[in-house]
């Protein structure tokens, strides 16, 4: 049947089968790391793109493009002979047969492995309110992106006559006072007070509520007392409503509940929430933690072996958001170096030199902006803040965004929106809004109910 082919990967009898799964930091940073050695590399990943997660939020809010922050892998890989890069769907891992089955549109793929990368990263978590996802998106693809942009930019707003609905509209309400829920809050806000000035008829964009929620009772908690305190300082300066201490017990298509550290519930009307706290890694994790006789930990996360392996398996490397080891945290340094100290252990096996050598993290400090000009770094003892740590981390994703004409784009970009008050990528379709629930309903009515959703040829509805 058309469509639904199994294939087998192929590979040479004698060389040496890499599996890497997910094109993020971890899996395109360890296909890198291979690219000299004599191997066969399969990289599967379920996009076509290499995602540079931190700056999704300046997709959402209109600076840059989709494109410029996920080029295609196999265009970063091009010149990489050794490598293939499959679209695909990871279903299955079975360690004991050395397999990884994926799935694109109907066709299903197994690739054989020698040594298998596993690095799909994490997604966004309810804390079990899974429901929440309907109305308070998460930030960790591009269609999550898109879908919040057309969400944000306030069309709805300048339709509306009832002016409480009004005010719903003009509140947004950002959950998770991490670094994604801050430089999101932050750009709400400078977006309403300085890019959409003039737009609208029906009301004054300035007039925009932003509240930021955490059930922390610290904003940017993990970058220490004082940049935490500087960061709620420059946050409420410009407008942003920080409300700690508060827990969301509840989210609908029209507000947020919300409790407060006394136990006393409160609702804030609001038609555009944003899911900034939490995450849970892939359900790969899991599977594979299944095999191993070994559990997850509560984020879904695989312990490994002090070498990145997993235990009992060292041909299986766990990279990333995926692995929990020491309490290192989520972020793209451990991804990057972890994938570097799994393409080492595989290069040192081939050669028969010692492997099994412990991974050693380097911690080069992270930092968050909160707007334009103004952000806060942490590194090693050093804290800086403001337009020092802004043109840091100007440097820092200049120099870590993927691909050369990338970088010269995203300059060009942000000279437009920094040094000038205009948004370059505005653009956005209804679709973009409704597709990710549209076709979440349409999945569950073909469960239900397998016929009621087939187009009929000829039908009056067409
Ligand atoms: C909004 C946001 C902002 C961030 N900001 C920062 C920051 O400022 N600094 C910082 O250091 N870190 C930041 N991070 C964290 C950083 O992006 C992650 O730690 C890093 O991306 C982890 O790399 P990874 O390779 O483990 O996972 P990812 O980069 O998430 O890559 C996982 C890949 O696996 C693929 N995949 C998943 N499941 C499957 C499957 N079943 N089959 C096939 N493919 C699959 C995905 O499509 C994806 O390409 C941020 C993250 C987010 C979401």
């Amino acid at each position: 049947m058309p469509g639904h082919t199994d294939t087998v990967a192929s590979a040479s009898a004698s060389a040496h089968r890499v599996v890497v799964i997910g094109s993020g930091f971890g899996g395109l940073f360890a296909a890198k790391a291979l690219r000299r050695a004599d191997v066969e590399l399969t990289l599967i990943d379920r996009t076509m793109h290499h995602l540079f997660q931190p700056l999704l939020y300046q997709v959402a809010t209109g600076i840059l493009s989709e494109g410029e922050i996920a080029p295609p892998t196999r265009d970063i890989l091009r010149r990489q002979r050794n490598t293939r890069v499959l679209l695909g769907i990871v279903e299955t891992i079975d360690l004991t047969a050395r397999t990884v089955t994926s799935t694109a549109a109907g066709t299903t793929t197994v690739s054989r492995y020698d040594s298998l990368i596993v690095a799909a990263g994490a997604g966004s978590s309810y804390f079990g309110h899974d429901r929440f996802a309907e109305f308070a998106p998460g930030m960790k693809t591009v269609d999550d992106a898109l879908e919040l942009r057309g969400r944000i930019f306030y069309e709805m707003a300048e339709l509306e006559t009832d002016p409480l609905a009004l005010d719903a509209w003009l509140t947004f309400v950002v959950v998770g006072a991490g670094p994604t829920g801050v430089e999101m809050a932050g750009q709400i806000a400078e977006l309403s007070r300085r890019t959409l000035k003039g737009n609208f008829r029906s009301f004054d964009p300035r007039t925009t509520r932003v509240v930021l929620l955490d059930a922390d009772d610290a904003v940017l908690a993990s970058f220490g007392d004082k940049l935490s305190k500087h960061a709620l300082h420059e946050l409420e300066g410009m407008g942003v409503e920080v409300q700690l201490s508060a827990r969301v017990v509840e989210v609908d298509a029209r507000g947020i509940e919300v409790q407060d550290a006394d136990g006393s519930r409160r609702r804030i009307e609001a038609r555009t929430k944003i899911w900034a706290a939490g995450v849970a890694a892939s359900p790969l994790g899991r599977q594979l933690a299944e095999q191993a006789g070994i559990a997850v930990d509560r984020s879904g996360r695989v312990p490994v072996q002090p070498d990145l392996t997993l235990p009992g398996h060292s041909e299986v490397f766990v990279i990333g958001d995926m692995m929990a080891l020491d309490g290192l945290p989520g972020v793209s340094p451990v991804a990057i170096q972890g994938a570097r100290h799994a393409a080492r252990q595989i290069r040192a096996r081939m050669s028969d030199r010692p492997a099994g050598q412990p991974f050693r993290y380097v911690d080069k400090g992270s930092m968050a902006t909160i707007s334009r000009f103004r952000a806060v770094a942490s590194v090693k003892k050093i804290r800086l803040s403001g337009f020092v740590a802004w043109l840091a981390w100007l440097a820092v994703h200049l120099v870590y965004l993927t691909a050369f004409k990338n970088r010269f784009t995203a300059l060009a970009h942000w000279a437009v929106s920094f040094l000038g008050s205009g948004r370059s990528e505005r653009t956005s379709t209804w679709q973009q809004v409704v597709a990710r629930t549209g076709l979440q309903r349409l999945e569950q009515m073909e469960a239900s109910e397998p016929d009621a959703t087939r187009p009929e040829l000829g039908s009056k509805d067409r």
